[in-house]
């Protein structure tokens, strides 16, 4: 196995709003992951190429600061509280050929769309952050593919290797790890543009949602996007004009699978002298990474970014309890988040025993709710889908649970896209088992479209009124 250059490129602190917390454990232990069990990891098949991948990336600057980090983690215990809710969407899996710009900005667009509807349901700021510029590994559920009797390495993600069925683009390619960060630095680069470039202006997102309320097929959303309407008015007739209606912060996050490419862009700040994986704002361990005493729990219990977790509906109260341990040992605000993902027949009897467990050891992680891999199955004609109507379901259940266990239900956690695919049943659109064929494009997991993700948000906003 390979071993990362010994990194101390020192990250710019920006100004942070909090002061930093604790140090986490043996910060000093960066390696110590290295020794233990490290699952769903590629199979590079050159170990000498993986080394110098590693030792570039090593080298490359940052692509997030540590004050930024700081700041997320503020906000987080902000919506942790109660105060602010957490809206996470974007790719299940994100690809090299669909970093373009088009693509980029109807993602952002379809995210502050629904921001906007959700911070008028919940009377609270929405925290936007991507599955955005570095979602670029997957873990899966079998290490190969057979097709026609041949056997070839699954697809991991752009990062790892190829989706083509060939044996060239199959074979793990380190290069990519590199390709990676690239196209997340021009991705992030963009959506910084468009957040603080006047894009995000609050006045012109109400308008595309105004366009999303005029037809037949979306009326009953009218009535809260006329409401929106008078509120938008109201401001404007008051003379209201600031920066936050100009511009928004929006943060950075993908599943920290790939643990050379997380150790290679783990930095110690050069203000705190703590280590901070500056890959993304925000982490998190995936349901198949998150065993307490495997490599990527350790990994992320010794840097400073706020992390994430997904549990499913197996998870017993110990599981969560023991992770809450091991990745937030000081109880430190917004450090750690909870992503439920529960299954829409399960959430309301999974859930409750877990959130009673955390509420009774004195913990407040901030719970939000993946409403979609819990609901994915595979049609008779052999499509990987969802219902819509099982993922708003999921959703209603996470409030319902939050509201009889007296906990906060903090944020929603979504796989879409901006464009018009047809990948989940149901919506507006009424899409059904023939329609799934007509643009299906998801490499990984079916996403919910434009119009499916902007009634999701009118849908969990008035949830959010009544919460
Ligand atoms: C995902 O978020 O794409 C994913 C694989 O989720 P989970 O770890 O919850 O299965
Ligand atoms: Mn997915």
């Amino acid at each position: 196995m390979s071993t990362a250059p010994a990194t101390r490129l020192e990250v710019p602190g920006g100004a942070g709003d909090d002061v930093p917390g604790p140090a986490p454990r043996s910060a000093g232990g960066l390696d110590a992951h290295r020794d233990l069990p490290r699952v769903q990891q590629p199979a590079w098949p050159d170990a000498g190429a993986l080394e110098s991948a590693v030792a570039e990336l090593s080298a490359l600057p940052p692509l997030v600061f540590a004050g930024e980090v700081d700041r997320l983690r503020g906000r987080l215990a902000e919506a942790a509280q109660g105060r602010a809710f957490l809206l996470q969407g974007g790719d299940c899996a994100e690809t090299f050929a669909d970093a373009t710009a088009d693509a980029i900005r109807r993602r952002v667009k379809t995210v502050l769309q629904m921001a906007v509807v959700l911070t008028y349901g919940a009377s609270l700021p929405v925290v936007k952050m991507g599955r955005m510029a570095g979602q670029f590994a997957k873990p899966r559920s079998s290490d190969s593919e057979t097709r026609d009797g041949v056997t070839l390495p699954a697809y991991r993600g752009d990062a790892v290797n190829g989706f083509a069925f060939t044996e060239e683009a199959r074979t793990p390619d380190p290069q990519r790890l590199v390709k990676a960060y690239h196209t997340a630095a021009s991705t992030l680069n963009l959506i910084r543009a468009f957040t603080s470039g006047g894009f995000a202006d609050l006045r012109q997102v109400h308008e595309w949602n105004r366009g999303f309320v005029g037809n037949s097929a979306t009326s009953a959303y009218a009535d809260l996007a006329g409401e929106i309407d008078r509120a938008m008015a109201f401001m404007a007739a008051c003379g209201a004009d600031f920066d936050a209606l100009r511009s928004t912060e929006m943060f950075s996050s993908h599943e920290a699978l790939l643990l050379d490419y997380e150790r290679a862009l783990t930095r110690i700040d050069s203000r705190t002298q703590l280590p901070y994986d500056v890959s993304a704002h925000f982490l998190w361990i995936g349901e198949r990474t998150r065993q307490v005493d495997g490599a990527h729990v350790d990994l992320l219990s010794r840097v400073r970014n706020p992390v994430g977790v997904k549990l499913g509906p197996t998870t017993t109260p110990e599981d969560a309890l023991a992770l809450a341990d091991k990745l937030d040992p000081d109880h430190e605000p917004g450090r750690l988040t909870f992503v439920t993902r529960m299954g829409a027949g399960r959430i309301r009897e999974a859930l409750p025993p877990l959130l009673r467990a955390v509420a009774d050891a004195g913990r407040t992680p901030l719970w939000i709710c993946d409403p979609m891999h819990g609901n994915t199955f595979t049609t008779a004609s052999g499509v990987k889908t969802r219902r819509f109507d099982e993922v708003v379901d999921e959703v209603r259940g996470f409030f319902e649970a939050h509201r009889e266990a007296g906990t906060v239900p903090g944020g929603l956690h979504i796989e879409l896209t901006g464009d018009d695919v047809t990948e989940v049943l149901g919506g507006v659109e009424d899409i059904d088992d023939a329609a799934l064929a007509t643009r299906y494009e998801t490499l990984c997991d079916p996403r919910l479209n434009h119009q499916q993700s902007l009634e999701l948000a009118f849908l969990a906003a008035d949830m959010l009124r009544g919460r």
